[in-house]
């Protein structure tokens, strides 16, 4: 059984512990400020988490109100320009350091909260931990290598060229992979000496806030270097986006609430980096290794029950193979274990909310009178799903090009599947979509790998293998996928400015 972490209660936000009906924990965030959570500015009406496996409630959290967000950006300002925070790229580093190990001490408890807040495997979870603080570790050697160049202009005149934080950065995040998707974000923006004010995703705030709350443990961190406002997109979300003490917006969730940002944001031209949506094609030629590919394909799409932006949710498959290959497919799909993410059995787990599935089985509806449903796409009547938001995963062949199953961001576990005569129609096919945040390769032809991969329009392409992320590595999107970098030292230069200081030694101005 799952026991966490006792907490004091004192004065602000506390998350305390009782068991449900279930026999699971129960999280109830009271608006009763604990030491460590005076970090997070809410104030307001209450709201709920939910456990999409049972539908209990895991936490409740309080909103904040337009005072807290000012208090909250007031408080952020006031450490930016006061502390050594920008100025201290050792203090930073050792900072990040320590929320890295913390993150790890604490890894079991924030997977299994994790997991009752989203949905997801608790294997995920943990992968997700371990990314998160691994991603964590990385801006913080970085913390100390932030740098700019110098040149020599003119006789006498000598320029350098500094990277400075941006100030005070909104980091907005959403709920399909909160802690690595949060910590793309914040790291980096904290590295670079920036102050962050961070607004999770309601549907998974309680353990966004239980992983923040380790950062605001430490000791070495200013006051105010970090904040947290909570509640919904449309009023607080807004709100930040729209306040004048933000210089910068790091935004990660769909596309048509990213455009909304940047509108907001331009009223004050404050700079933006966006992550948004995706319908990533995943493309086997023939000469592929096979027994890998299939492996590919299925975790391209099922990942986070094909909950995240780069899911390969477009298999495009050669003629020669095509047959075979959707066979072996539609056979695995059939066995795919869908349960209780707390199950260590399960493959898939819950989709994260009500909204989500009836969202998602309206596509597998439309996927029925459009095209074949090849695999899956059954009722789950076992008494594991009764209560939850369980999607059985589904295969499709067969639809048009324009159906929405081939055009739209589903996110959640429904392939599309379509055939191609030759490379030039693969990388057609892989580029007709508005998106353009990743795609899978799968040959083992190396021109052709290269060809391909230069030809499909997106921020990555994996070549014989899909959906692993390296710290050092950019990501980002083409087209409708999104503004700027994340990942690698582009990312960590999101969150600067660029200043060149000039120096003329010369007697005379002309
Ligand atoms: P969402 O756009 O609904 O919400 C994301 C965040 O924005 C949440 O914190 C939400 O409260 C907030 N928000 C909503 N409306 C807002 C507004 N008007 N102003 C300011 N903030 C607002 O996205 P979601 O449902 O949480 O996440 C799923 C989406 O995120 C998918 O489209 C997915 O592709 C995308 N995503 C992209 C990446 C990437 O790296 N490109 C990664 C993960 C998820």
């Amino acid at each position: 059984m799952f026991i966490p972490r006792r907490r004091g209660v004192k004065d602000g936000v506390s998350v305390s512990a009782g068991m449900t009906a279930a026999g699971r924990t129960a999280w109830t965030a009271l608006r009763l400020p604990a030491a460590e959570h005076v970090f997070v500015h809410a104030a307001g009406e209450p709201f709920a988490s939910d456990d999409p496996a049972t539908g209990e409630t895991v936490a409740t959290l309080a909103s904040s109100t337009p005072a807290d967000v000012d208090a909250a950006v007031a408080s952020a300002q006031r450490a930016f320009a006061a502390s050594r925070w920008a100025s201290d790229g050792v203090l930073r580093a050792r900072v990040l350091h320590r929320f890295a190990d913390a993150l790890r001490a604490d890894a079991a408890r924030l997977a299994e909260l994790l997991t009752r807040e989203q949905g997801k495997t608790i294997h995920e979870a943990h992968a997700e931990l371990h990314g998160a603080a691994k991603m964590v570790d990385y801006y913080a050697g970085l913390a100390r290598a932030v740098s700019g160049r110098s040149l020599v202009l003119a006789p006498n005149v000598h320029g350098v060229v500094l990277r400075e934080p941006c100030g005070v950065v909104a980091v907005i995040t959403p709920w399909n992979w909160p802690l690595v998707l949060l910590v793309r974000s914040l790291a980096p923006a904290l590295a670079a000496g920036n102050a962050c004010v961070v607004k999770p995703a309601s549907l998974t705030a309680a353990v966004t806030v239980e992983t923040l709350a380790l950062l605001a443990a430490q000791p070495d961190l200013p006051e105010g270097v970090l904040t947290c406002v909570l509640g919904s997109g449309a009023v607080v979300g807004e709100q930040l986006v729209g306040h004048a003490g933000i210089d910068m917006v790091a935004f990660t969730g769909e596309t048509e609430t990213g455009i909304r940002v940047m509108k907001r944001a331009a009223d004050g031209l404050r700079k933006v980096a966006l992550e948004l949506g995706g319908k990533a094609p995943n493309v086997v030629f023939a000469d592929a290794d096979l027994d890998k590919a299939l492996a590919g394909a299925e975790n391209a799409i099922f990942t986070t029950c094909g909950q995240i932006c780069t899911a390969g949710s477009r298999l495009l498959v050669e003629d020669a193979i095509h047959d075979s290959f959707l066979e072996r497919l539609a056979a695995d799909v059939e066995q795919l274990r869908v349960g209780d993410g707390l199950d260590e059995r399960s493959q898939l787990g819950p989709v994260v909310s009500r909204a989500q599935r009836d969202k998602i089985l309206a596509y597998v509806e439309a996927g029925r009178r459009e095209g074949t449903l090849v695999a899956g796409g059954s009722a789950l009547d076992g008494p594991e799903h009764q209560r939850g938001w369980f999607v059985s995963p589904a295969v499709f062949a067969d639809l048009p090009a324009g159906s929405s199953l081939v055009r739209d961001e589903i996110f959640g576990p429904v392939l599309t599947v379509q055939r191609f005569a030759d490379e030039a129609e693969a990388v057609a096919l892989a580029n007709d979509t508005e998106y353009g945040l990743a795609a899978g390769v799968w040959t083992r032809d190396v021109d052709r790998a290269w060809r391909v991969g230069r030809a499909i329009r997106a921020g990555t392409i994996w070549i014989n293998t899909y959906h692993h992320f390296y710290d050092e590595a950019e990501v980002g999107g083409f087209k409708r996928s999104g503004i700027g970098r994340q990942q690698g030292v582009e990312g960590l230069y999101e969150f600067t400015e660029t200043k060149h200081l000039n120096f003329d030694g010369n007697a005379s101005l002309w």
